[in-house]
């Protein structure tokens, strides 16, 4: 059978720092013909337009949480929106301060919201959509993005997007054997106590959890800007065989393996990422 692509692109990757030329936590997940943005950050729909990509074109938007540098972005995505049909978006139930900042936009007749709990499974065109819980100082869920094949069990690809969170079992659990696990690593092992104080993860701990969910590649993302890249790709790499540290605008695309060849041990992912998606747009 053909497989159609399954990629992640990564439009912002800080943490909560404010820096122009550092857009926040924003992905993008094309699978099939469904596209579907995971957190909406601060210069999301700036970075939609430089890859081409028009916010008509966005299926749903999964919110992990309601911190200010992942769901910044939103008004501008939905204001930027002209056509008729209605945009799903799904995430925990907004906190204060979102709800004064969304004041009126979620109610719109063009937005269909839906206020999730751990578990919420989903068929969102040819993907399916799951959360689970996580920790972070607020209400907080991770989400499981599968691909559909119509008539088939096996080969299916899957990415775990774990969103800001303390290492959990609950990733782990729902980690186990997937394609890719996109994990926070705000901070270095030598801040340790400020992922435990910040409830966020370090690289050391995204990457032994990495191994216990036996993934096939992890990437790290959410780094804090006082540590550069090439820190974050060191200290994983000590632990986890497959890593990648995406920057703004990459995209790691995920080839289809049988399931036999994802059993066994970690880091058998078959990825690559493309850097700066928008060399060699017009
Ligand atoms: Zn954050
Ligand atoms: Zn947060």
């Amino acid at each position: 059978m053909k497989f159609k692509e399954f990629n992640i692109t990564f439009l912002g990757t800080s943490a909560a720092s404010i820096n122009p030329y550092s857009p926040t936590s924003t992905c993008l997940l094309e699978g099939g013909d469904t596209k579907i943005m995971i957190d909406v950050g601060i210069g999301a729909l700036r970075q939609l337009h430089r890859i081409h990509i028009d916010s008509e074109e966005i299926d749903a938007v999964l919110i992990t949480h309601w911190h200010f540098d992942h769901y910044a972005g939103l008004p501008a995505l939905l204001k930027s929106r002209k056509s008729t049909s209605v945009l799903s978006i799904y995430g925990p139930k907004p906190s204060i301060p979102a709800r004064i900042y969304l004041i009126g936009l979620l109610h719109s007749a063009l937005i269909y919201f839906e206020a999730v709990t751990e578990n919420f499974s989903k068929d969102c065109g040819d993907i399916h959509i799951e959360t689970f819980p996580t920790v972070h100082d607020i209400i907080s869920f991770g989400w499981v993005l599968t691909e559909r094949i119509p008539g088939e069990q096996c080969g299916k690809r899957r990415i775990v997007i774990s969103g800001d969170t303390r290492p959990t079992q609950s990733i782990i659990n729902v980690a186990e054997g997937a394609d890719l696990l996109v994990h926070e690593a705000t901070y270095l092992d030598k801040h340790a106590n400020r992922a435990y104080t910040h409830e966020h993860s370090t690289v050391t701990e995204a990457a032994n959890l990495a191994i216990k969910a036996r993934v096939g590649a992890l990437a790290l993302t959410h780094i804090a800007h006082q540590y550069s890249k090439l820190s974050a790709l060191k200290e994983a790499e000590k632990i986890f065989p497959v890593v990648l540290v995406p920057s703004p605008l990459d995209t790691i695309y995920i080839e289809p393996l049988s399931d036999s060849a994802k059993r066994g041990n970690f880091g058998w992912g078959h990825v690559r990422m493309i850097g700066n998606r928008i060399i060699g747009k017009v």
